[in-house]
């Protein structure tokens, strides 16, 4: 045995993978509205992955009530309770990021919001495209300020319902 060449056994320094710190690494998700490849980003310290072309987020289950603007209302649940209507989006349905061949239901957040989210029954996440999260975060500050002053009993019971809050 060569003794130059037996001292670099099990090392390769010339096959060390360099990743430049500037360049996040790509996820294997791909975006469904312009199939980019998805970037990993920090939303309220949630990593979360996005698209940099038309804003789009995967979210996990249990990742939108973290994403979100803070409330004591369960987001996931609001959107998803009692949740059978096929709603009309102007996005066409797509099949779940994380789970191939398993197509995502739309489903409203909250009700009567109008936002449509795209949801994943097998792994519980979410698609939302691009403007979703910003209008979720303005209906979530409107519900927190009604909140807030909730006088009327009826608007109470209404809280109640959507918020799932304890009576
Ligand atoms: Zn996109
Ligand atoms: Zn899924």
């Amino acid at each position: 045995m060569d003794p130059l060449n037996s001292k670099n056994d099990g090392i390769h320094p010339e096959t060390t993978l360099e990743f430049s710190m500037n360049q996040p690494i790509e996820s294997d998700m791909r975006c469904p509205r312009c199939q980019r490849a998805l970037l990993p980003r920090a939303v309220h310290d949630v990593e979360v992955n996005g698209c940099d072309g038309c804003g789009g987020l995967f979210v996990r289950r249990g990742e939108l009530n973290r994403v979100a603007e803070p409330t004591d209302g369960d987001l996931e649940f609001s959107t998803l309770d009692h949740e059978s209507f096929q709603h009309e989006d102007l996005n066409p349905p797509t099949d779940c990021l994380e789970c191939p061949g398993s197509r995502m239901h739309k489903v409203e957040f909250n009700i009567y919001t109008g936002i449509i989210l795209d949801h994943c029954e097998r792994c519980g996440g979410f698609w939302l495209d691009g403007p979703e999260l910003e209008r979720i975060n303005a209906e979530v500050r409107r519900l927190n300020e009604q909140s807030a002053d909730q006088r009327s009993p009826a608007m109470l019971w209404f809280a109640q319902f959507i918020w799932n809050l304890p009576r």
